[in-house]
């Protein structure tokens, strides 16, 4: 039986006979581990029925296991040097569709109506490229797909920072944001080792459960994310400071206290300590008091 593309052996006879390069500016490093890919198609919940969204094929490793456990694939793959080299390793799949376009130009939602049945479980599952992990997960998260799950390798500290509680040290305005559309976590952490070329940072793979309905009610959702983004400003300053600073020229001091007091909220805080929910109060507060 012929061996899966997820090996050193058969990625290097792959990239020798292509001639092909590594281009760092595209993040490629591929994954050559197939209990790896196992962990990871396992974590995401992929059944024989599922339809899966791949970003970044790259020489087809992942995209390959998730053939063989999903009903069907589409992947988008920026690199046009990878195309024709995909045609070949991936020949024998017939439930694969590549599509050769920037992930962060591609109507997604467009996809997924050609390639999937509405009765069909959705997931996200990839390999990402790290120098654009948050601008590609959040532009997937609001837009709203009809997804069940993303399960994707980043960079353990960005992993970590989506996963982050209140109160640790990761907490912040990316914390809030991915946890808005979704429940987020950590499940496994992946060793340099795996991947070829090896990357210089750590990975992890996250994977984020997509929530039916938002966890909290904002009355405008682009004003809730910036005013969280304001409130971690400066992270040792005080939630006072930092929105005093933010609201120069809109609130005077005097406002701004009299609005936290309204809302139970100690302006001696630091964004760190405040929950999503109090994020959500503060930001209605302050929308409903703008002229
Ligand atoms: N999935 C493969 C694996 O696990 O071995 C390759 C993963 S590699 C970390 C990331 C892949 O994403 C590369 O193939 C790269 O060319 C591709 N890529 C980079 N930027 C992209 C973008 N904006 N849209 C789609 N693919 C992109």
């Amino acid at each position: 039986s012929k061996k899966y593309i997820a090996t050193p052996t058969r990625t290097n006879e792959i990239l020798n006979k292509y001639q092909f390069f590594f281009k760092k500016s595209l993040g490629q490093n591929f994954l050559v581990d197939v209990n790896i890919l196992g962990n990871i198609i396992r974590e995401a919940g992929i059944d024989k029925q599922a339809g899966v969204i791949e970003i970044g094929p790259g020489i087809g490793a992942l995209t390959e296991q998730l053939a063989i456990h999903a009903n069907n694939v589409i992947a988008f793959e920026i690199d046009q040097r990878l195309l024709p080299i995909l045609e070949d390793t991936l020949d024998g799949y017939d439930n694969i569709n590549l599509i050769h376009q920037d992930i962060l130009e591609a109507d997604v939602h467009a996809a997924i109506k050609a390639n999937f049945q509405p009765e069909q479980a959705i997931h996200i599952v990839a390999n990402l490229p790290y120098y654009i992990t948050t601008p590609i997960l959040m532009k997937l998260l609001r837009e709203k797909l009809p997804i069940v799950s993303i399960t994707v390798m980043i960079q353990q500290e960005v992993a970590a920072r989506m996963a982050a509680e209140p109160n640790s040290k990761s907490y912040g305005s990316l914390s809030i944001a991915v946890q808005y559309y979704t429940n987020a976590k950590v499940v496994m952490h992946v060793p340099k080792g795996v991947f070829m070329p090896k990357p210089n940072v750590d990975s992890s793979v996250l994977k984020l459960t997509i929530k039916d309905t938002p966890p909290v009610d904002v009355l405008d959702e682009e004003y809730f994310f910036t005013l969280v983004r304001a409130a971690f400003a400066q992270r040792r300053k005080t939630l006072k400071n930092n929105l005093t600073n933010y609201f120069k020229g809109t609130f005077v001091k005097e406002d701004i206290n009299m609005i936290l007091d309204s809302i139970g909220v100690d302006g001696a805080r630091r964004g760190e300590s405040l929950t999503m929910t109090e994020f959500a109060k503060l930001a209605n507060a302050f929308f409903l008091r703008q002229e």
